[in-house]
């Protein structure tokens, strides 16, 4: 297993690779970027992008989607997956903003949770994005990076990929952590095909090594 030396030093070694770092997901308020996270789940963000201009021009504010019935957001997100389910979620999670924080996104875990459509992930983004509080959401990248460099164990649940990751890295680099392995997942460490070979990681790497050996 890394440790948190090697663990940082990994974090900077991705962040020399590609220094650019920052959600890719567009959105002008709060409330619009808690939207496109929740549209976001199995989908990518580019996709997110595409719908949501005209979406946040129909919803603009809290209140207007949660008086809309979900079958009226239907027909903005219809392009990305799960729609009907993502559409009940968007509504209901706007309700939710008004009814409980005066049309405001909150800004701790335990009430950005009781949202309908929010789990932990959804929470550290827009804390992280948002507000920039410290979090470390592990999204598929994120996990299938800390374990393939193990970071953490190869068993490591999500819960534990973020204790372990936020023990290994100092809080201020949390954040930054987040992107650099989002950025890593896409372009360097492939779920399929990892580009094992022209790794700066390989060094560090067993499952590279293990991968470029056979
Ligand atoms: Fe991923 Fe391969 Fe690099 Fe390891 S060496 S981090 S498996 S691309």
């Amino acid at each position: 297993m890394l440790d948190a030396k090697e663990t940082l030093q990994a974090i900077q070694i991705m962040g020399k690779t590609y220094p650019t770092t920052g959600s890719s997901l567009v959105a002008d308020t709060p409330f619009h970027f808690l939207m496109a996270v929740i549209l976001s789940a199995q989908t990518t963000d580019k996709a997110v992008n595409q719908i949501s201009p005209a979406l946040f021009a129909r919803f603009k504010q809290p209140e207007d989607l949660a008086n809309a019935k979900p079958s009226e957001v239907e027909p903005y997100i219809q392009t990305i997956g799960l729609y009907h389910n993502k559409a009940k979620y968007l509504v209901a999670c706007a309700q939710g903003l008004v009814t409980q924080f005066d049309g405001q996104v909150p800004k701790t875990h335990k009430e950005l949770m009781s949202l309908a459509g929010v789990g932990r992930k959804t929470a550290d983004v827009v804390l992280a994005e948002c507000f920039g509080i410290p979090a470390l959401a592990v999204d598929t990248h994120v996990g299938r990076i800390a374990k393939r460099l193990a970071m953490v164990k190869a068993d490591a649940t999500v819960n534990q990929i973020e204790q372990t990751l936020m023990k290994k890295l100092p809080k201020e680099m949390w954040i930054t952590a987040h992107h650099r392995m989002i950025i890593w997942g896409r372009n360097q460490c492939l779920a399929r095909a990892p580009k094992c070979q022209t790794c700066p990681l390989l060094f560090m790497c067993q499952e590279g090594q293990k991968r470029t050996q056979s």
